[in-house]
């Protein structure tokens, strides 16, 4: 689909994976045909297998049929790959290679991940109810460039039993400018404000990274409001006071660390999304795929007890970011909220007083409530017509 265009249609590889992959997904699945039947979108799905599904059937993490469909898609919905059992495999062969074959064959430069805690969760934080209340914030941190894959890499023996181990941190301005643009088209449609995030004060590729940022700004998003932070004050505000963030902006290495700080002042791992992007092509077309950010957690798999919300949230991402189709995704999300007000709670969530539910019955209370949700607001739909 075109840039800013809704989308009407579009089809997403899906990718359940292993462990809870295949039972959380099959919850967001039943969300998605709730959207086709009652919002007038229909996705067209094709299953897929990446992982140690794909080890299982084909004997490699991914095959390049599969890897061809993830590319052609509109979108990859995937679960979560690894477990015990592989994990004795070839370094090349384990279920991890699949994903980051598909993050890197799709050129995902912009993952992100947001941070926001649900008033009913609010008390799940490690840090004061005040101070994560409410929170809602969002990372953009750059993934295919930075210290993890800059050229000289290694380590060297030096010599009288000593050895040195060389990583390299490299940015380009066009790097730079990918995952800032992204940054800032994202806070246009929230609440406007970037903070972007390195350590110009001792790096150069720091100070080139403030100096690509703010001609970014000036050239192309003055209306977005532009600060700037160093990497351990970040770390520091982040727990301090986060709710002073809107989106933040970092390179790989800081952005590995501070989305994992920010994900943990929600509390619940079973909640969070997140979604990775390429760039907008020319015909319109974005790669792009979503998934919680929870593992296979393979010490619950298969016992019906996962939480689903975070892979829900990710279709609730994959809406907004891949289709457009930004009010689909607020509702689901208001949905989510709601439900959580009730009381309902898989087991990683619960509460004292609240009600203990299944994978799928958390899946059925989401459809119920978006139910309810299209039942209040259809006789405004009507006299509105
Ligand atoms: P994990 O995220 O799978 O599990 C950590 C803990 O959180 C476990 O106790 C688990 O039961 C719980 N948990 C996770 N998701 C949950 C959910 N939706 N509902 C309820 N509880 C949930 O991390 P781990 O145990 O370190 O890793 C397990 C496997 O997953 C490993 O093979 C690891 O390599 C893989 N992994 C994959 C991804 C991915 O696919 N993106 C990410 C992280 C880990």
């Amino acid at each position: 689909m075109s840039a800013g265009a809704k989308a009407a249609a579009g089809t997403v590889l899906c990718l359940p994976g292993d462990g809870i992959g295949p039972e959380v997904v099959a919850e967001a699945r039943r969300v998605a045909d709730w959207i086709g039947a009652n919002r007038g979108f229909r996705l067209t799905f094709t299953d897929g297998l990446v992982g140690g599904a794909s080890v299982e059937a084909h004997g490699t993490p991914l095959t390049d049929a599969t890897m061809q469909q993830a590319i052609d898609a509109d979108a990859v919905l995937l679960g979560a790959v690894g477990g015990p059992r592989w994990d004795n495999l070839d370094f090349k062969a384990k279920p991890e290679r699949g994903l980051l074959r598909l993050r890197k064959d799709m050129d995902l430069f912009a993952n992100l991940r947001p941070a926001t805690v649900f008033p009913a969760l609010a008390d799940a934080s490690t840090l004061k109810h005040e101070v994560v209340a409410g929170l809602d914030i969002l990372i953009v941190r750059e993934l295919t460039g930075g210290v993890y894959f800059g050229e000289p890499r290694g380590i060297t023996d030096i010599g009288n039993g000593q050895r040195r181990g060389v990583n390299t941190q490299v940015y380009t301005t066009a790097e730079i400018h990918r995952v800032g643009r992204v940054a800032f088209d994202i806070a246009r449609k929230r609440g406007r404000r970037v903070c972007s995030v390195e350590k110009a004060n001792v790096m150069e590729s720091g100070l080139l990274w403030r100096e690509e940022i703010i001609k970014l700004h000036a050239a192309e998003f003055k209306d977005v409001e532009l600060s700037h932070m160093y990497a351990d004050n970040c770390a520091m505000q982040l727990v301090r006071n986060p709710k002073q963030f809107d989106v933040i902006v970092t390179d790989n290495l800081f952005g590995d660390v501070l989305s994992d700080e920010a994900s943990m002042l929600t509390g619940s791992l079973g909640m969070l999304p997140s979604a990775s992007l390429g760039a907008r092509q020319a015909n319109g077309k974005m790669h792009a795929l979503y998934e919680p950010i929870h593992g296979s957690a393979p010490d619950i798999a298969g016992k019906g007890v996962a939480n689903p919300l975070a892979t829900i949230l990710s279709f609730a991402m994959l809406l907004r970011y891949s289709f457009d189709r930004s009010e689909d995704a607020d509702l689901i999300e208001r949905t989510v909220g709601a439900v959580l007000n009730a009381g309902v709670r898989t087991r990683d969530i619960l509460q004292p007083g609240k009600r203990l539910v299944s994978t799928k019955d958390m899946g059925e209370a989401v459809l119920s409530e978006l139910d309810r949700q299209a039942r209040k607001s259809a006789p405004r739909q009507m006299a509105g017509a």
